[in-house]
């Protein structure tokens, strides 16, 4: 039974930090017991290019009789031969999981003392599990991963590769890959949803499991397509854990979304609004700006992502140039207000057939997002958590992938000039965080490079000689497959003129 987690480096980012990472040294082969058997730890490989780490427990099928709670998935659970004769030794189950969260349970909590700051960072991952038994199949496999951020593959196993007409075993091999995710929430994803899988808990699962799921699914669980089914699996479907758990979740989820804040973030906006001169309010502005660009790009079918209460929305169904206008929200809230704003229910049917609203979570990969021209992000992406950024990232520019994207956000530097903000306050409570130009800056440019899009930066509001403009915001356009190529070519010349 046993898992590799692989990464790859550089010179200066050298893959070997996973030992780091990991708390575990690429160069000792160590070993850990625990109540079912002994856990290993290596490196098959580990250089400054690839890294690869090697989880292996070792079980102890008696001692997992002797436990009292091992109970093969073979037969019935009192049939003696069960007991000696199953799975477990070979299959990833709650098992591994329980061995991961105990060897590397500071890696699982995100803490590094060595590299802290590359704890915090997304790393390229590939995580191999051979043997993962897989109750729903492959199906339910990419169901639970693929939100998550990951490139699944899942390939059945077939039950005796000698005699392919048998058909497929219940395991699959897992393959997961990610440029997006951290060590520590790849690990809690693991920890979560390998027993998931194997649907079977080699223990009693108690109440104390609760808040061990709740722990492990802070920042993905909440809100994951899945929530219902990984919650009540991993409390082995004990109901009154499964109900208290989906309580906790939902309040986690209400506290993180801004359900209960759109109100609030209305007001900021308007209190924004009327700091402004009074004839184009800032808000008004912003909207122009962006069907401005949407126009000048030729977008016909347009998400608004993070749409809140719809005002955008509005705005662009007035052109019919326009021909499919999507907004998106997490807050069923806000899109309750947006659905009457529009007054969706007494629309025409030829306008009601341009627009669509979307109940789902940026945070989350979504096939309903995929082959639009546009998409925007207005004042969204500060409401994020940053750890949560990159996982936007992915959704929009790694999965949705418009050809064009419209991003916007406060510019802090142009806070000095609202007279009634204190120093050092953001505009709005639930701001996670105001960039100066250079902070967007980096991030727009680092962003189009990973995903192979031009960016170019655009001033919204008056643009202040010292403190730039209100609002900054960035045009993304994908690049075509030409123009890439020529890009990198021009790339290597430089490299090698240099060189
Ligand atoms: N785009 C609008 C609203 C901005 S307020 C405008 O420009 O006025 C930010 C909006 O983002 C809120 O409606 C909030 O519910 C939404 N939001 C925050 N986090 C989100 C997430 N993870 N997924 C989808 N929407 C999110």
């Amino acid at each position: 039974m046993f898992l590799t987690i692989s990464t790859t480096g550089t010179a200066e980012r050298p893959a070997t930090d996973l030992g780091f990472l990991l708390h575990k040294h690429p160069e000792k082969a160590q070993a850990f017991s625990t109540s079912y058997g002994t856990a290993h730890v290596l490196y098959p490989e580990a250089d400054a290019e690839r890294c690869t780490a090697a989880l292996l427990l070792e079980v102890d099928p008696v001692a997992l009789v002797r436990r009292g709670k091992g109970k093969g998935r073979g037969g019935a659970p009192d049939a003696a031969l069960a007991q000696y004769v199953n799975d477990r030794p070979y299959a990833a189950s709650s098992l591994l999981a329980v061995a991961l969260s105990s060897v590397f349970s500071s890696a699982m909590r995100g803490v590094c003392t060595a590299r802290p700051e590359r704890a915090a960072e997304p790393l390229p991952l590939c995580i191999d599990v051979p043997s993962l038994p897989a109750r729903g199949g492959p199906g339910l496999v990419r169901a639970l991963f693929e939100p998550l951020g990951w490139t699944v593959s899942a390939e059945p196993v077939a039950l005796d590769s000698e005699f392919p007409e048998w058909g497929d075993s219940r395991y699959v091999r897992l393959v997961l890959q990610s440029q997006a995710l951290t060590l520590s929430a790849a690990l809690r994803h693991l920890y979560v949803l390998l027993p998931v899988l194997d649907d079977a808990k080699h223990y009693w699962v108690s109440a104390d499991e609760v808040d061990k799921l709740l722990r492990a699914g802070e920042g993905w669980l909440p809100g994951h397509p899945e929530q219902k089914l990984i919650t009540s699996r991993f409390l082995s479907r004990r109901w009154s854990l499964t109900r208290q758990a989906m309580e906790r979740l939902e309040l986690v989820r209400l506290a993180e979304t801004d359900d209960a804040d759109v109100e609030e973030i209305d007001n900021a906006v308007a209190a924004e609004t009327e700091e402004e001169e009074k004839p184009t309010p800032l808000a008004v502005q912003r909207r122009d700006a962006i069907t401005a660009v949407l126009q000048e790009t030729d977008a016909a079918r347009v998400l608004d992502l993070g749409c809140g209460q719809g005002q955008l929305v509005q705005a662009l169904l007035k052109d019919t140039r326009f021909t499919e206008i999507v907004g998106v929200d997490v807050s069923v809230r806000a899109l309750t207000i947006a659905s009457r704003r529009l007054k969706l229910d007494r629309m025409g049917e030829r306008q009601a057939a341009r627009v669509k609203l979307l109940q789902g979570s940026l945070a989350y990969t979504d096939t309903r997002l995929k082959g639009y021209d546009a998409a925007v992000l207005s004042e969204v992406i500060e409401h994020l958590d940053l750890p949560r950024l990159p996982a936007l990232e992915y959704a929009v520019f790694g999965s949705a992938r418009p050809r064009a994207v419209v991003v916007t956000t406060p510019n802090v530097e142009y806070n000095v000039r609202w007279e009634s903000l204190p120093a050092g306050h953001v505009r709005h409570g639930d701001h996670r965080f105001e960039w100066t130009r250079e902070e967007f800056r980096a991030w727009a440019d680092a962003v189009a490079e990973r995903h192979g899009y031009d960016v170019e930066f655009r001033p919204v509001g008056p643009d202040d000689p010292e403190v730039g403009p209100p609002t900054q915001m960035a045009v993304f356009l994908k690049k075509t497959e030409k123009t890439e190529k020529l890009d990198k070519a021009e790339k290597s010349e430089k490299e090698a003129k240099a060189a």
